[in-house]
């Protein structure tokens, strides 16, 4: 087992934020994997694709395992679906461009989110109107504790808007090694319905896209849209969008009348974290080389050499103007360590 010492986690994490790891292992395959479990007793830090986190200190309490298991397979396949199993270094989006070649449906409106396949089921990855569950069928993954593997069905990872049990009462207890897709060979469910995916296809004069050109429009939007982390160091959007009580969100709505608000439940309210961001004055703003982005106040990005505890007092800086301004509490989406 080859453990390197002083290892520097920049080119780790897409935040860019240059901490060491005193000792960090990538692990290939499963065996290692196990091997490195067995041989550490001391607390682990899992490392994927680096693009949910922001380390905010060199990480000298813990074994760094850096999951690049990498390979994927179609495992089974009818006239009609495609079985394809992917191990959890895969690279999301390369996983996604490598499906369409194949013709294989399902993925199209979740190209480019970054990250691997192993991390994807943990918070159950989504955009423009498709999560990851609508194509999952099951997930392999090693408990930490035992080094045994087990098998989590669907509705074993009991998924929820950007939430699955790996989030909840099995946090931190399994390292996902691999997943396994459904995908449409043919009668492709086509989701074009999300508005900004409409405008790009009539921008592009297309009437009847294609797989590949919904994922082209949607890497379009995205890329108008989102820093590109190789560019501009981010984690995607910092903060979980609150959920207010109606309760609360009829007090918010007296004072706010212009909020813009989703109806979660009959007693719960969405309100998006970037317009509450932007009200209170930070969109755009640079404290340092920490700031939040031009044109989504949800990014905070790091402009160049910002530490991870820069871009944490920027995010506990913003948390408590927007407490004051509109009385709501903003918590963060990405894992801070
Ligand atoms: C520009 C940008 C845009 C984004 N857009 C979206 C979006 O549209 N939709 C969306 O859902 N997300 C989005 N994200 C968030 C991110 O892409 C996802 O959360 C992604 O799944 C993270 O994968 P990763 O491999 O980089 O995870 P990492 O950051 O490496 O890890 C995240 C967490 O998972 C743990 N972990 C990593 N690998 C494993 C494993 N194999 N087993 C168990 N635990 C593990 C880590 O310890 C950590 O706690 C965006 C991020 C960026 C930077």
């Amino acid at each position: 087992m080859n453990i390197s010492h002083h290892v520097s986690l920049k080119n780790y994490n897409t935040f860019g934020i240059d901490v060491t790891a005193k000792d960090f292992i990538a692990v290939t395959n499963t065996n290692e994997l196990l091997k490195a479990l067995k041989q550490n007793t001391k607390n682990l830090f899992i490392l994927g694709g680096g693009s949910n986190m922001l380390l905010t200190k060199n990480i000298e309490d813990a074994l760094v395992i850096h999951v690049n298991i990498k390979g994927k397979e179609v495992i089974k396949e009818n006239d009609d679906f495609a079985w394809i199993t992917v191990n959890a270094g895969e690279n999301w989006h390369d996983f996604i461009l490598w499906s369409l070649d194949k013709g294989y449906g399902g993925l199209e409106n979740m190209s480019l989110i970054p990250g691997n396949v192993g991390t994807a089921p943990i918070q159950n990855i989504g955009a423009y109107g498709k999560e990851l569950k609508d194509n999952f069928v099951e997930c392999n993954a090693i408990e930490i504790a035992t080094g045994e593997s087990k098998t989590f069905s669907k509705a074993a990872c009991e998924f929820e808007y950007r939430n699955s049990v790996f989030k909840n009462e099995l946090k931190g207890q399994y390292i996902i090694t691999s997943v396994t897709f459904k995908l449409t060979k043919k009668n492709h469910e086509l989701n074009t319905a999300y508005g900004a995916i409409e405008n790009e296809l009539q921008n592009q004069n297309i009437t009847s896209p294609t797989l590949k050109e919904i994922s082209n429009a949607v890497i379009a939007i995205r890329q108008s849209k989102l820093p590109d982390p190789k560019v501009l160091g981010n984690s995607g959007s910092f903060f979980k969008n609150p959920v207010i009580s109606q309760t609360d969100f009829e007090q918010f709505s007296i004072k706010f009348p212009e909020a813009p608000n989703y109806r979660v439940s009959d007693s719960e309210v969405k309100i998006p974290a970037g317009w509450l961001i932007e009200q209170a004055g930070f969109k755009g703003k640079q404290f340092g080389d920490a700031g939040v982005h031009k044109n989504q106040a949800l990014v905070l990005v790091n402009y160049g050499n910002a530490s991870g505890k820069e871009i944490w007092d920027l995010a506990m800086k913003i948390k408590t103007a927007v407490n004051h301004q509109f009385g709501i509490e903003i918590n963060p989406e990405v894992n801070v360590y």
